[in-house]
């Protein structure tokens, strides 16, 4: 490999909207046939709004809506935000919270004062909320389930979308010959739905946090090569597991730092981009 062939592709990424970090990372981009994205954040704008409340037998809505907005103050997750603004906007009273613990990839708990009476409150997903009913409603999201004292609250779906753009990346990734895996800690309908409008058929849903890496090092074990497009905290391990890591720009620093390529604007055009230039500079280099 010449140096000089290897500044230029870098220098190339840099006018892309591409930073990317060593000479090497060109290499490996250029041998790349399987792309796994995380679905969050990376395939969807990452901006959750809430798509339905639905509230067990003898709750109030706003019942409901309190304790999970009061639970998931203590959270960043782009699930806590949507579900804290919508009961906010709805006007539900504050209810007061302690002791919140965050349980990555399942929610949050915490103790939680409410008509003078307290108890611990769980708000997540089927992981943590283990008492919930099945899913009855017909709307497809990730779901948000809350229990109070062991008593089963209700569920509140929330949702984001597809980036624009994130299916024509998708099919050019295709054409450039690489296979797309749409990898999430989402339930499965909800990664199906996004995997269809984004034209992806091989899906790993329900994966842990930690469990992402283990993912990716099946996808090599079977020989394949893998590239990781991540955001989030949750993908850092995966993406530095992977052999080529791309962090979307306005991801977490973690995702940022575990990564060879960092994509200066929030669109996986540029990952298309990345790929092309470094197949063109291998070719020169070669
Ligand atoms: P992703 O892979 O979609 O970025 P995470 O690993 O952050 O997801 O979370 C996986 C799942 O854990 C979410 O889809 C959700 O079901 C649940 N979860 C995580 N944090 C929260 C939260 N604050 N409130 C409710 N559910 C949560
Ligand atoms: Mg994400």
């Amino acid at each position: 490999a010449t140096p000089s062939a290897l500044l230029a592709g870098t220098g190339r990424g840099a006018q892309l909207g591409t930073v990317i970090r060593g000479a090497q990372a060109l290499e490996k981009a250029s041998k790349i046939d399987t792309i796994v994205l995380d679905k969050t954040g990376t395939l969807t704008t990452g901006t959750m709004a809430v798509l339905a409340v639905e509230a067990a037998d003898g709750v109030t809505e706003s019942r409901l809506l309190a304790v999970a907005a009061a639970v998931e103050a203590g959270s960043e997750h782009p699930i806590a935000r949507a579900v804290v603004a919508h009961a906010r906007a709805a006007g539900v009273d504050e209810v007061e919270a302690d002791g919140f613990r965050i349980v990555a990839g399942h929610g949050v708990t915490a103790s939680v004062r409410i008509d003078g009476h307290t108890g611990d409150a769980l708000v997540g997903n089927s992981r943590l909320v283990t008492n919930a009913p099945a899913a009855g409603g017909d709307v497809v999201g990730s779901e948000v389930l809350v229990s109070l004292a062991g008593t089963y609250l209700g569920r509140i779906v929330v949702g984001d979308e597809l980036k624009p753009g994130a299916a024509a990346a998708i099919s050019r990734l295709r054409e450039l010959g690489l296979r797309p895996v749409l990898l999430t800690g989402d339930n499965r309908a909800a990664a199906e739905k996004v995997a269809a409008e984004a034209g992806i058929t091989d899906i790993s849903a329900d994966v842990l946090p930690q469990g992402k890496a283990q993912v990716v090092a099946d996808l090599q074990a079977q020989g394949r090569n893998v590239a990781m497009v991540g955001d989030g905290v949750n993908d850092a391990a995966a993406l530095a597991r992977a052999d080529l890591g791309i962090a979307m720009g306005q991801g977490t620093d973690a995702a940022i730092a575990a990564s060879d390529i960092t994509l200066m604007r929030d669109d996986l055009a540029s990952v298309v981009d990345a790929v092309r230039l470094s197949r063109a500079t291998d070719r020169t280099i070669k």
